[in-house]
């Protein structure tokens, strides 16, 4: 993507994956075929001739200046993730997309996370003589505690189970940080700097935050998974299967979508397909996004 611009802070985007893994009826329980046909007609690439949606898993880049913020890590690489093939052991470089937008490993100040599911922090850490180290050695992570302590506690019960993603990840990608003192477990609200700050934004996990940006009059929120896929601006209402409270997350959905339509903040979601980021508008009953083009 071209570098997108937020007031004088800039963002840039490393795509690790896209795809169309999820069969749209699959994915979104209440979706009827009739309303897939209308969004496959009104957003063309983004749901494939069979009725799959087309995901991306990317992580982005906020420079402000002062910090280099990668929001959200991706799936990983070498990470066992048995029974998912095209998560399995992945060998995507990308450290190579980091140094394409000009960042070395070691110039990464904080790594922000929206949430801990396993395809969210998964570039946390890499494998170094068999063992598993912070990929970014000079940043501190930042993590929401209401979300940490509730995978702490799926960990405790599940370790040891090699068919649950998530006590994989948060194995892998997450206590290996917080081994390393790395970790920082904030509340929900937390602001890291002026104009950069944490919104709780539970439902699709217990403990999701956005990021809030401001710079210069300008605003961006980084929504992590609060939103999937364009689908749900046709249709709000819409919940995933890996929503953990698909009536929360409803919920949490509809007053983030309410909260920036036609305010022109820029909306960073973490699996919508290239292009990527957008701003909401009112479209009668329903939404619209705006992608913007080379996000
Ligand atoms: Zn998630």
């Amino acid at each position: 993507m071209h570098t997108l611009k937020i007031g004088a802070y800039s963002v840039g985007r490393i795509t690790e994956l896209q795809f169309a893994p999820f069969a749209a009826t699959e994915f979104f329980p209440a979706a009827s075929p009739e309303m897939v046909e209308k969004a496959s007609r009104e957003l063309p690439g983004r749901i494939t001739a069979d009725g799959k949606i087309v995901m991306s898993f990317h992580a982005f880049v906020l420079q402000t200046g002062r910090h280099t913020i990668l929001v959200d890590t991706c799936c990983g690489a070498d990470k066992p993730r048995p029974g998912r093939e095209q998560f399995n052991q992945g060998k995507q470089d990308f450290l190579a997309g980091l140094a394409g937008l000009g960042v070395k490993p070691e110039a990464v100040t904080h790594v922000m996370c929206t949430h801990l599911h396993w395809d969210h922090v998964g570039w946390n850490t890499r494998l170094v003589d068999g063992r598993w180290v912070p990929t970014f050695p000079n940043a501190r992570y930042i993590m929401a505690k209401r979300e940490y302590d509730y995978w702490d506690g799926v960990y405790a019960k599940e370790k040891g189970r090699s068919d649950n993603m998530h006590a994989l990840g948060f194995e892998d990608s997450v206590l290996p940080i917080v081994r390393a003192q790395k970790a920082i477990l904030v509340e929900d609200d937390f602001e890291l700097d002026k104009g950069i700050a944490l919104e709780p934004c539970h439902g699709h996990s217990p403990g999701h935050v956005v990021i809030n940006v401001a710079s210069g009059g300008k605003k961006g929120v980084f929504i992590g998974d609060v939103i999937h896929h364009p689908i749900q601006l046709l249709f709000p209402d819409l919940s995933t299967r890996a929503d953990f409270d698909q009536n929360a997350a409803r919920v949490t959905r509809r007053a983030l979508i309410d909260k920036h339509a036609d305010t022109g903040t820029v909306v960073l979601p973490q699996h919508f397909a290239t292009p990527s980021c957008g701003t909401i508008s009112r479209a009668g009953t329903a939404f619209r996004f705006d992608f913007i083009e080379g996000s």
